[in-house]
C-alpha cells in the first residue's frame, strides 16, 4: 500500500511503510552512505521491499532511514517506460571500494543485466554520498556525478535529514 500523489504531469511520489520512513537514528558503524536506487522494469516498488528485506538482514549495514519514491521519466535513451528512484541511509563500516562492490553483488543478486548505456534496468544501485568524502577514480566518482542535476535523486533526498 502506497500513498501516491502526483507532483506535475511526469512525477508521480509514493510514501508507503517502509519508503519515506526512518529505521533508526543511531548506529555502532563508523560510515554514512547515500545511496540512489532505480529501476524501470517489472514490479519495481516490489523490488525495492525485496532490497530492503535483504539489506536489513545484514549486519554489514545498517539502515537509517528511506525517502519517497519518485517515478519519472527517463534520460537518454528515451523509448523505455519511467524509472522509480529512491534514496536509502546506511551506515556501514567498509570503505567506499569495497561498499561499491557489495552493492554492485547486490545488483547481480536482483539480476541486473547490462546492455547499454541508460539502458532499461532492474535495479541500479548508486553511492550518491559517503560521509563528507570527495573521490575521483576511473571506478568511482563521490559525491556521484551529476547528482543535482537530477530530479530522481533531488527530489527524494529533500526528504532525508
Ligand atoms: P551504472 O551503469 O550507472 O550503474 O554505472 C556503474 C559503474 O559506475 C560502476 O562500474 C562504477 O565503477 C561506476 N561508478 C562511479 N562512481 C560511482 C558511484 N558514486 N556509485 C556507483 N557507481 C559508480
Amino acid at each position: 500500500m502506497y500513498l501516491k500523489r502526483k507532483l506535475t504531469e511526469s512525477l508521480t511520489t509514493f510514501k508507503g511503510l517502509r519508503f519515506a520512513h526512518k529505521f533508526t537514528a543511531n548506529s555502532s558503524k563508523r560510515y554514512r552512505a547515500t545511496v540512489g536506487i532505480g529501476g524501470n522494469v517489472g514490479d519495481v516498488k516490489r523490488r525495492f521491499e525485496h532490497l530492503l528485506v535483504e539489506i536489513r538482514r545484514d549486519s554489514r549495514v545498517e539502515l537509517l532511514q528511506t525517502s519517497l519514491i519518485l517515478k519519472n521519466p527517463p534520460f537518454g535513451f528515451l523509448d523505455q517506460d519511467d524509472f522509480f528512484n529512491s534514496i536509502i541511509v546506511l551506515q556501514v563500516d567498509m570503505q567506499p571500494r569495497v561498499f561499491l562492490d557489495y552493492l554492485m553483488r547486490l545488483e547481480k543478486k536482483f539480476a541486473r543485466s547490462r546492455s547499454f548505456a541508460n539502458a532499461p534496468r532492474t535495479l541500479d544501485l548508486d553511492i550518491i554520498f559517503f560521509d563528507n568524502r570527495v573521490i575521483k577514480t576511473d571506478r568511482l566518482t563521490i559525491p556521484h556525478a551529476d547528482w543535482s542535476n537530477r530530479q530522481s535523486v533531488v527530489i527524494p533526498l529533500a526528504g532525508i535529514r
